[in-house]
């Protein structure tokens, strides 16, 4: 054990498996229970032996997932609007105020994908950018588990807890 030296993909990949709970406990622009597991089902990605932290392999991986998410989530949101251009209007009053009640539903839902939308496409430039992967406020690396379970990750598992408490206060 002692003085041994491992590398920061090998820690990752022993994690706590809590720290993707909390991932999943995040509010705001997240994704809601059923987007979550629209999430694109692609391998989790497999760290070669001596691999730095995001290669080229890695952020083509990440690039991936993300394209593909967006690509389902703005198919929802297309769906959805056609669904209601071709509802058209009830004729019973009671039948029209349930019809109302789910499309503000979808509305409100729509608004979240959006705004996970432009979270993934900022994701995306951050890949270009060769800047994916690493905390916004503290610079560490976020790690390739926790990206894995939440690709748009801009905060490492310590900022991100962080901010929590402190918005809990705010
Ligand atoms: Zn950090």
């Amino acid at each position: 054990m002692v003085g041994r030296t491992k590398k920061r993909s090998t820690d990752d990949d022993l994690e706590r498996d809590d720290d993707l709970d909390m991932d999943y406990a995040e509010v705001d622009v997240e994704p809601t229970e059923r987007h979550r597991e629209k999430k694109p089902k692609i391998s989790p990605y497999r760290i070669t032996k001596g691999e730095s932290y995001m290669s080229d392999d890695q952020l083509r991986h990440f690039n991936n997932i993300l394209v593909q998410w967006k690509h389902e989530l703005m198919e929802e949101v297309d769906h959805t609007i056609t669904e209601m251009k071709e509802a058209g209007v009830l004729a019973d009053p009671n039948d029209r105020a349930t019809q109302e009640e789910t499309f503000n539903l979808e509305l409100r839902t729509r608004d979240r994908e959006r705004k996970l939308i432009k979270k993934i496409d900022e994701a995306i430039q951050q890949i270009r950018d060769k800047e994916y992967g690493y905390c916004e406020a503290c610079g560490i690396e976020i790690g390739i588990r926790r990206l894995e379970a939440r690709p748009t990750a801009t905060l490492c598992i310590d900022c991100k807890t962080l901010a929590e408490i402190q918005e809990k206060r705010a």
